[in-house]
């Protein structure tokens, strides 16, 4: 593990991603549970999580290239496909770095074709309405049927993305479903009939949607999140990968009552005011405060209230901490002494979903890998 000189850092369970993966897995039988790890694995370090899944000998699908490489070069074996990415004239580098590619239009599909004298398995993706990537629902079946007669490809899979949050989005998502299904069954008449086919994510597999496929692709529940709301499912068999963000302080401050102080602005002290600072700021994707919010921190496990926030730090009032000290470790997000702030929390108080917490803190917080496979210690950042 590095020892940072910079005293924050996140605690990764990796035990937990591995769980919930094999817990994913038996829930999707006989269906083919897929990793979807994009993100840098959700904000959980790519590298890392594939290490851990690919021994459960997991298929991993990612959406960005330089990830894919970094697995690659970490010597990661598994099959990693990509989500997309790229522009059509990349295809064949990333196929001859054993990459395997999702086609969207006929012009990668021909950039596939030259890419190699093998036969080169691909996976053309349908946008069946969620209007984003994808070969249009309406004219998939000519379009597939094109990419099919090419020569050096072999469409190994044809999969869609329906991912829903709520009730009125589960309807939305089955009616788009069985245009999919039509789509498969019209590819089949046709002599189509791809090894994979996929259309359900986490959303559809926490709401046991029915499915005609046979390999769901999921990313949320890997990482103990979901994505959907209590009425469809509890997530709960699935644990959080993240069990902690914690920080040091590196300064504590005695303010007389009634110094005019100007942290955040309009923060009006109680008494006399003990603060301390940690080195969490707006660039480790901590953010301005919302008003009628009130978040802390724990410290000794009481809560410490933030105070105020700027690019490299962040200010908590230590009030109810008798004589803080430098250096004492102050836990953002997990358990200290029997309480705990949790990522609903953390939710609320930024009004955006866990995902984007948990993606907001990602970028420059050090993580500290718990419970890692025996083998990947020494490569991880
Ligand atoms: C990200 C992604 C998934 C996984 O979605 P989750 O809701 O995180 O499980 C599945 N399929 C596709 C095409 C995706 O891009």
């Amino acid at each position: 593990m590095r020892q940072s000189s910079r005293p924050l850092w996140a605690e990764i369970d990796l035990e937990a991603i591995e769980r919930n993966y094999l817990e994913a897995s038996r829930r999707a039988a006989p269906r083919t549970a897929i990793a979807a790890i994009k993100g840098d694995a959700y904000g959980h370090g790519a590298v890392a999580v594939a290490r851990t899944l690919e021994r459960h000998g997991a298929i991993l699908w990612t959406g960005n290239v330089p990830e894919a490489l970094a697995m690659r070069e970490a010597g990661i074996k598994s099959k990693i496909l990509l989500f997309g990415g790229y522009v059509p004239e990349s295809v064949p580098e990333l196929i001859a770095a054993d990459l395997v590619p999702t086609i969207f239009d006929l012009a990668g599909a021909r950039a596939a074709a030259k890419a190699g004298a093998d036969i080169i398995p691909i996976y053309v993706k349908v946008d069946a309405g969620l209007g984003r990537l994808g070969v249009p629902i309406e004219d998939a079946r000519e379009t597939i049927r094109a990419i099919a007669k090419l020569e050096g490809l072999k469409i190994e899979g044809i999969y869609t993305h329906l991912p829903f949050g709520d009730l009125s989005g589960r309807d939305w998502a089955l009616a788009k479903s069985k245009a999919f299904e039509t789509l498969l069954d019209e590819l089949a008449v046709d002599g189509i009939r791809p090894e994979v086919t996929q259309l359900w994510g986490s959303s559809g597999l926490l709401a046991n949607m029915p499915d005609f496929c046979n390999a769901v692709c999921v990313g949320h529940v890997l990482f103990g999140l979901s994505p959907v709301t209590l009425e469809i499912s509890p997530a709960d068999a699935f644990r959080p990968a993240v069990k902690s963000i914690k920080a040091r302080l590196i300064h504590v401050a005695h303010h007389a009552a009634g110094r005019d102080l100007a942290i955040s602005g309009q923060y009006a002290f109680r008494n006399s005011a003990k603060v301390g600072v940690i080195p969490l700021g707006i660039s480790d994707g901590m953010r301005r405060l919302v008003s009628g919010m009130s978040p802390y921190a724990l410290v000794r496990g009481k809560r410490a209230p933030i105070i105020g926030t700027s690019l490299e730090h962040t200010v908590l009032d230590l009030a109810d901490i008798d004589v803080p000290q430098v250096g004492e470790e102050v836990t953002l997000l997990g358990q200290a002494n029997g309480e705990q702030v949790t990522l609903g929390d953390w939710s609320q108080w930024l009004g955006c979903s866990e995902l984007d917490v948990v993606m907001g803190f990602s970028g420059r917080i050090d993580r500290h890998f718990t419970n890692p496979a025996d083998d990947i210690w020494g490569s991880l950042r």
